[in-house]
């Protein structure tokens, strides 16, 4: 436990207060590394993933620098861009400048976030208005600056935030095309996960001399999350999957799924069954996506059921349990599913369901985390309760019957999961392609000497 304290690391008394407010006793070790180096105007290539406290660490000290040039006045002139945020997820994009606002409350200084998937209008005139801060996926960006809307002009400090998953999901270019358009006088931070080739190549080419600093990877192999497998058939993962909910511990539970597919029948048939159950993925509108964790974090729902997509950023205090109903094939998903549980020092239990197919995969996962994940014995399984006749013959059809498959009613259930490039970059909001099972352990930084 970290002794030394957020006054300690000289922040100013509006922000020591927010962070009282918002319930924070003591940095992080991110925080702790990052918010001194930040302060001193170091440019900072940081390995941290979600759940380490990364937001504050980059958010904290850009505020301290950005206060001299708080302002009261209604002027837009006197509330110019002066630090931009980009985030590869709408969702990641509303978490981070909910933390900058909630940091910054007692401060006059303004935050906005822009994202894809709403009516760019709504947006333009709080941008009009004036921000300092701006929160943005880069393709709603650049719709922006292609509309004039926003000038990048006055950006002194840039953070490129999870920018491993910003060039999986296929924003280098844009991410290019913004950084050509800002001062090349300012201060940038990365972070990211991992530290592939390409993000060198990135952090190359727009930093100056970067600070690597990074934080173990906590989540993988955190004390404080319980990990555990079950090895089932495929055709009795639905079976342990309800017993599993039905445990004391479940009260609030992320599933996972690889596929919107899965994500979406699961959550049909769990909701059949009487669980308050709900789907994200990333066929669903971003305010049914919105919706969908409102209720869950309201406990109006206690289980989501996510893929990997949809679930990339999602900030849900204390969750206790998190299970893999399919495990990734990325073994970097494992690591980035079971953080979303155990959090900030909360304990946590993380089980994944692995059918013999998957077997490998989890191979792969015990080798990145450098752990053997627990074997549990299978519980005796109640047999599925007997669907209604007409539900039978669909259920027969559906698992009995020689392939190919008839197509079902809605065409939707019959197509794969691809991710919807196309369509996504049309509309300037990608979602990530499926990860590619990653060759490499990322290696890990040393700090700073
Ligand atoms: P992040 O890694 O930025 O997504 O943060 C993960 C979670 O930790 C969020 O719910 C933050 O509100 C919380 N958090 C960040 N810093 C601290 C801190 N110093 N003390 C307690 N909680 C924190």
């Amino acid at each position: 436990m970290s002794t030394v304290s957020f006054a300690d690391l000289k922040l100013a008394p509006e922000i020591l207060k927010a962070l009282t407010e918002s319930g924070y006793t003591t940095p992080t070790p991110i925080q702790e590394q990052a918010i001194p180096l930040v302060l001193e105007g170091h440019d900072l290539m940081a390995g941290a993933q979600t759940g380490t406290g990364k937001t504050a660490a980059f958010a904290l000290p850009m505020l301290q620098k950005l206060l001299p040039h708080a302002s009261s006045s209604t002027s837009p002139a006197r509330h110019p861009v002066r630090a931009l945020i980009l985030v590869p997820t709408r969702e990641l994009a509303i978490q981070v400048e909910a933390s900058v606002k909630a940091y910054a409350k007692h401060s006059k200084l303004r935050s906005l976030v822009v994202f894809g998937g709403v009516d760019i209008k709504t947006q333009t005139p709080h941008l009009k208005n004036g921000v300092e801060i701006l929160v943005a996926t880069p393709g709603r960006l650049l719709d922006h600056i292609e509309q004039k809307t926003v000038q990048l002009g006055t950006v002194q400090m840039l953070v490129l935030d999870e920018a491993d998953r910003m060039l999986d999901m296929g924003f280098m270019p844009a991410l290019k095309r913004i950084l050509a358009l800002l001062p090349r006088q300012r201060q940038s931070l990365m972070f990211s996960a991992t530290f592939s080739d390409e993000i060198k190549k990135l952090s190359e080419d727009f930093m100056n001399y970067p600070t690597l600093i990074e934080v173990a990877r906590s989540n993988a192999s955190a004390e404080n999350i319980a990990q555990k497998v079950y090895l089932v058939g495929h055709e009795d993962k639905h079976a342990l999957l309800t017993q599993l909910l039905r445990g004391d511990d479940a009260k609030q539970v992320i599933v996972f799924t690889k596929t919107k597919l899965t994500a979406s029948r699961l959550s049909k048939q769990l909701q059949r069954e009487g669980v308050a159950a709900d789907a994200i993925h990333g066929d669903k509108t971003q305010s049914e996506r919105i919706q969908a964790l409102d209720a869950f974090k309201q406990g109006k729902i206690s289980v989501l059921i996510a893929t990997d997509v949809a679930a990339r950023g999602l900030d849900i205090d204390s969750l206790p349990m998190v299970i893999n109903y399919e495990i990734p094939h990325a073994a970097e998903d494992y690591v980035h599913r079971i953080g979303r549980t155990g959090r900030a020092g909360a304990s946590g239990t993380a089980i994944s369901l692995v059918s013999p197919d998957e077997e490998r995969y989890l191979q792969d996962i015990e080798k990145l985390i450098n752990k053997e994940i627990k074997r549990e014995t299978l519980p005796a399984l109640a047999k599925p309760p007997r669907p209604p006749r007409a539900e039978q013959q669909e259920h027969h059809r559906e698992f009995h019957k020689p392939q190919p498959q008839k197509p079902s009613h809605d065409q939707w259930f019959d197509k794969p999961y691809v991710p919807n490039m196309a369509h996504a970059i049309a509309a300037s909001e990608p979602e990530k392609p499926e990860s590619k099972p990653k060759a490499q352990i990322p290696a890990l930084f040393r700090k700073p000497g």
